[in-house]
């Protein structure tokens, strides 16, 4: 048993992100009977970058931090993935993300790669010039292994639209012209998508409904409970209730509230805003983050850590259905477990994929100096993320396998399928 980061903090299990990510890839190259030798390629990023960030900080001391820049594979088109702030930041788990990008970008069949960065440090305990600082420096050391042809990151945990901002302007200014395609999430003031914040959250619930249709659920007999009040989680409760679903429990680091009668997102989203917690919200029970992932519900969407589900709370898991809104929140031995009792797990790579699309749709928005309407990015996720999760379910039941084994197959066939396509030169 090992200690291991799982977004933002330490979890017991016995498997790392990693090591998991490995896993179903391994397991998804047997049933595609994939030749060894691409076996080996993808097992491998394309390229590490690990760069030295010195940073003056407020008091006129310097200090060193270490960045990384993953690009996992790039077969498909340039490669796509957001960047990491936090302490815990290590190369082997931006090399996991990476891998994982590679697979989302290829399952929803956007022509982008997969890749991630991150920068191991404490962004609470830096001033706003100090982060500024340091992204900056960042993106000057990885100057060359970015672009919109090349290397397009975005944010992830701890960044943001102002991050994404100094990114553009800083590689802008190294170019010498204006170039938005660098990097997606921006603020819309400088070329950033309508829609993209709102992406992942109204992926997951288009994703689930979708699922619910192939289960002959109906609507009325919907209760959900979502783990995380943040950007995927409150996004996604709020569409689930603006299309009629009953949100029942939601819940943030602080802990968890339950009201079987169901909740109303926008107002446990002012109470948290207030307050800093959804737990101070009055018309609901407090229950604890572990009680929310056991609760008797029709759907379960984890948005907030990687390794939640694990072999210890597997077998207590009540809902018919787990979304994954987070990254990796199911481990292998606890996704065996929900197998075997017959619970559907719709997987990451395609439950949380609305934000890398959106991004994909903001890319070529700023590569085309073109601005869509917000209907139009609707659409077209939508109709993204149902083609991509009808392919899935079909080749789920044609091979009688699980969702997740499904869509890395189809995910990793199309990349090998470009690998192959391209050759091996010279
Ligand atoms: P966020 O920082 O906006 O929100 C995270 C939420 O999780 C917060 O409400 C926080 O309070 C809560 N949380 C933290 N620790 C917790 C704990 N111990 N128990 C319960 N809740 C806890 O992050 P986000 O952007 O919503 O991302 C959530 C997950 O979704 C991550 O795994 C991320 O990698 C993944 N994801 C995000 C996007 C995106 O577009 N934002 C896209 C794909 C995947």
């Amino acid at each position: 048993m090992r200690t291991i980061l799982y977004s933002g903090r330490y979890m017991s299990s016995s498997v790392s992100l990693y090591d998991a990510t490995l896993k179903q890839f391994e397991r998804a190259c047997k049933l595609l009977e994939l030749e060894d030798w691409l076996v080996e390629l993808l097992k491998k990023p394309k390229r590490e970058i690990v760069v030295s960030i010195p940073v003056k900080m407020d008091d006129g001391s310097i200090k060193i931090f270490t960045g990384y820049r993953v690009h996992h594979n790039d077969a498909r088109g340039p490669c796509k993935g957001g960047i990491r702030y936090h302490p815990n930041v290590t190369l082997e788990e931006v090399r996991a993300l990476a891998m994982l990008m590679t697979w989302k970008t290829a399952v929803v069949d956007i022509p982008l790669g997969g890749a991630k960065g991150g920068i191991a440090c404490d962004p609470k305990k830096l001033s706003p010039r100090e982060i500024e600082r340091l992204t900056r420096r960042y993106v000057y050391a990885i100057k060359d292994f970015i672009g919109p042809y090349i290397d397009i990151p975005a944010p992830d945990v701890n960044t943001g639209p102002q991050h994404m901002a100094w990114i553009v302007d800083t590689y802008s200014m190294l170019v010498g012209y204006y170039e938005p395609g660098v990097v997606t999430g921006k603020p819309i003031e400088l070329g950033g998508s309508l829609g993209r914040i709102e992406a992942t959250g109204r992926g997951v619930i288009t994703v689930m409904k979708e699922l619910l249709k192939k289960l002959n659920i109906s609507k009325d007999d919907v209760t959900i409970a979502i783990q995380g009040y943040g950007n995927v989680g409150f996004h996604a409760a709020k569409t689930a209730y603006e299309w009629g679903y009953k949100v029942v429990a939601v819940s943030d680091s602080k802990g968890a509230i339950y009201n079987p009668d169901g909740l109303n997102p926008y107002e446990v989203k002012k109470i948290k805003n207030e307050k800093g917690s959804v737990i101070y919200y009055d018309h609901a029970k407090k229950i604890t983050n572990e009680e929310l992932l056991e609760l008797d519900v029709t759907v379960l969407i984890p948005a907030a850590l990687e390794g939640v589900i694990t072999e210890k709370n597997a077998n207590n898991i009540q809902a018919k259905v787990i979304v994954e809104g987070a990254n990796g929140p199911t481990t292998p031995e606890a996704d065996r477990i929900l197998g075997q009792k017959g619970t559907i797990v719709v997987p990451d790579i395609l439950a949380n994929a609305g934000g890398v699309t959106v991004s994909y749709f903001e890319w070529v928005q700023n590569l085309m100096r073109i601005r869509w309407s917000l209907e139009e990015v609707y659409n077209r996720l939508e109709r993204i993320l149902i083609n991509a999760f009808n392919e899935v379910w079909r080749i789920a039941k044609e091979k009688e396998i699980s969702l997740r084994e499904a869509a890395y197959v189809i995910a990793i066939d199309r990349v090998a399928k470009a690998i192959k396509l391209r050759g091996v030169w010279p």
